[in-house]
């Protein structure tokens, strides 16, 4: 059975690369009906920090990666120390005050197995002697790792490429104690787009982050599981159950990835797009109410239904609140430039205000019945359609893009959309009053 693992260190947050290193390792395991083991590399005691234990595992939980086992490095330095014992006594290491170190065999080749690239071949004489346990009594990385792949029956190590130069140090200490070595799987690191290994000059990194933003865990799986795997086709939505039906160690790309956020961003909306309006909703609550814009008491299907006006154009959760902000609150935000081609005008506050008659005269306020009567006022006039929706969503949007006007208002209701009108008839009115005084001088 294979058995895989993932081995962070509670030292920082959980970010991108790791969160796909797991993610390997755990299709892996599903996909071959093996299991998954999460170890917690927490042997640095002064850098480990409970915080970013808690940060990992929630987030693991979040992108639901479940583990079989958990071990945490911490409580089993017994188990490394007999095993630095162990090769004192056979001759093969020796003492430096309290610190144990291996003792390199000369004039020997290591070799190791890698799934992507193959064999790979080291002289010991690249080697220095490896301290196994450090003076402080704490095991050193590549000891204690290679005491717990082997004591735990890895098959696999799925890890990034980063540790290609630790593992000939590895295999030597699996020879040394009498251990047979796993198969090794090293990724290809994650890059940003100017290709220098992905790092926060390059955006978020923290899987927490991604999620503050409001991307979705599936949405983030599935892109993590592009990044670095080719499934072979043009296929680019993976359901989770896909992705352990179609996974193969085999089809991890060879060369690093470029981390591209529109491309996340493009998932995400196609998972939001696709989700279940309900769910939808109360996942986009949260980012409202901590924007304020609304509080407990809010109208449920009133928001249900903008929610679904708006769930094609949305690339995060959070968009929602900056798409559509301009429903919770009164002050709305103008854009200047939308301001200038469109209110600034001196058509503008007059169509504004037959364009508000004609709503306040409108009944029941649907968006059906509002569309055939300001396509009648525009037949009337003998306008365009443009020349009176594009000033009037400016007025009540603050921008010049956004969903269907007519709905729009509908969801507003008559009389914020009235007041919102009329507060710009007289913004608009004013500054005419203040150049027409303008040319009096
Ligand atoms: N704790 C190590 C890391 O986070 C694990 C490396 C490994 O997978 O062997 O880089």
């Amino acid at each position: 059975m294979p058995v895989v693992r993932f081995a962070p260190s509670p030292t920082g947050f959980l970010h991108i690369g790791g969160a796909r290193t797991c993610l390997f390792n755990w299709l892996y395991a599903r996909s071959t009906k093996g299991k998954f083991i999460l170890r917690i590399e927490d042997t640095d005691q002064v850098r480990s920090e409970p915080k970013y234990l808690e940060e990992i595992l929630e987030s693991l939980k979040w992108m639901g990666l479940d583990w079989d086992e958990i071990y945490y490095q911490s409580k089993r330095f017994d188990i490394y120390m007999e095993h630095a014992q162990k090769l004192l006594d056979e001759g093969k290491a020796f003492k430096e005050g309290e610190a144990i170190i291996y003792k390199i065999p000369q004039d020997t080749k290591i070799r190791f197995f890698d799934v992507l690239r193959g064999e790979i071949a080291v002289d010991t004489e690249q080697l220095k002697d490896q301290v196994m346990i450090k003076s402080d009594g704490s095991p050193a990385y590549n000891f204690c790792c290679v005491v717990d792949d082997a004591l735990m029956g890895m098959t696999h190590i799925i890890r990034g490429d980063d540790h290609i130069a630790n593992t000939p140090k590895q295999i030597m200490l699996y020879e040394a104690l009498g251990f047979k070595p796993p198969k090794f799987v090293h990724i290809p690191m994650i890059h940003g787009e100017d290709g220098s290994r992905m790092s926060k000059r390059h955006g978020a990194t923290a899987i927490s982050e991604y999620r503050k933003q409001g991307y979705l865990p599936e949405a983030l799986i599935n892109y993590l599981a592009l990044l670095g795997w080719n499934p072979g086709t043009n296929k680019e939505i993976f359901s989770k159950d896909d992705l352990i039906n179609e996974f193969s160690l085999r089809r991890i790309n060879k060369t690093a990835a470029i981390f591209d956020i529109n491309r996340l961003s493009w998932v995400n909306g196609q998972y939001i797009k696709e989700m279940d309006i309900e769910k939808l909703t109360q996942l986009i609550v949260p980012f409202l109410k901590e924007k304020e814009y609304i509080d407990d008491n809010y109208d449920k299907d009133w928001l249900k239904g903008l929610i679904d006006l708006y769930k094609t154009r949305l690339p995060t959760l959070s968009h929602f609140a900056k798409l559509a902000g301009f429903f919770f609150i009164d002050n709305v935000f103008y854009d200047e430039a939308a301001v200038k081609e469109f209110l600034m005008t001196h058509a503008a506050a007059e169509y504004i205000e037959k364009f508000k008659q004609v709503l306040e005269m409108t009944e029941p306020f649907e968006h059906k019945v509002i569309e055939e009567n300001i396509r009648n006022l525009v037949a009337d006039m003998g306008i365009k359609a443009g020349d009176i929706i594009h000033p009037a969503r400016v007025a009540l949007t603050g921008g010049t893009v956004s969903p269907g006007i007519f709905e729009i208002i509908e969801f507003l209701g008559k009389q914020k959309t009235i007041a919102r009108l009329d507060k710009v008839i007289t913004k608009i009115n004013t500054r005419a009053a203040m150049f027409d005084k303008l040319k009096e001088l």
